[in-house]
């Protein structure tokens, strides 16, 4: 009997952790994205999106394009979240011009339908509200750098490492591990991180969509390289060594996002 319940605790544990394993950024690091975003919209922006999105925040908006994923209904959504690159070797402007013909269903290609969607003045109460939960969401799924990493590993969900020896994977370390470590609320972590000089935001801001993925490609290429072996142990060094530019791309994430947006509804 005691084994009996053991196993099924197990298998119950195993459950709970799948739908996880493939998320993009975790629950948090979406809400940081969209809080982030919220600080910086223009006052005419910002009535739109409230407009849009009632009493629902950015920042709970954004979780829903993960929520939707366990309804079969939305499956056609999945591959809207990431796009695969298998070439380690592109340079900015070769990926610009390789994205300049892509016609997959991936992130490049779904963000720019989903901007020209939420700029169409005539469109649906209830498609403006999906499009604009979705594009919280994916902006900030493209600032992971393993949004942006290899098919043949699924973006790094099947590199197994150990994360203070407990078994994981590399594209959960860097959806929601080094996140959760620091302990901090989405209002929290946002405070902590908000501090982008006028400079910066104007940069960031300025640079286009292929930008934006160069520098999440560049940054899947070093942390790929970085994993030596099989099951690679990964805890306090890994996270010190990382933390400031995995928090640098939640910032992008929200100044870009918020740029985004008053574009959009300015
Ligand atoms: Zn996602």
């Amino acid at each position: 009997m005691a084994n009996k319940s053991i196993q099924q605790f197990i298998i119950i544990g195993a459950f709970l952790s799948l739908p996880f394993a493939s998320m993009a950024w975790g629950t948090l690091g979406h809400r940081i994205v969209g809080e982030v975003a919220s600080h910086h919209l223009s006052p005419k922006t910002k009535l739109a999106v409230k407009n849009i999105l009632g009493d629902e925040s950015m920042a709970l908006a954004s979780n829903w394009a993960d929520f939707v994923k366990s309804d079969t209904s939305f499956k056609y959504l999945n591959s809207w979240h990431y796009i695969d690159f298998d070439d380690t070797t592109l340079t900015a402007t070769s990926m610009a011009s390789k994205l300049k013909t892509d016609t997959a269903t991936d992130v490049y290609v779904k963000l720019n339908f989903i901007i020209a969607q939420l700029k169409n003045k005539s469109l649906s109460k209830e498609k403006q509200l999906m499009y604009l939960r979705l594009l919280i969401h994916i902006v900030g799924d493209i600032h992971q750098p393993l949004h942006t990493g290899h098919a043949e590993d699924k973006g790094g969900n099947s590199i197994k490492v150990s994360w203070f020896n407990q078994p994981t994977n590399l594209h959960a370390v860097w959806d929601d591990k080094m996140i959760d470590n620091q302990q901090l609320s989405y209002t929290e972590y946002t405070a902590a991180i908000d501090h982008a000089t006028p400079n910066q935001q104007k940069t960031w801001q300025g640079q286009p969509l292929t930008t934006w993925i160069f520098q999440s490609y560049q940054l899947a290429n070093s942390v790929y390289a970085e994993i030596k072996q099989p099951d690679q142990k990964l805890s306090y060094r890994y996270s010190y060594d990382h933390i400031a530019s995995l928090n640098e791309q939640l910032l992008k994430g929200g100044i870009r996002l918020a740029g985004l947006l008053n574009e959009i509804f300015g």
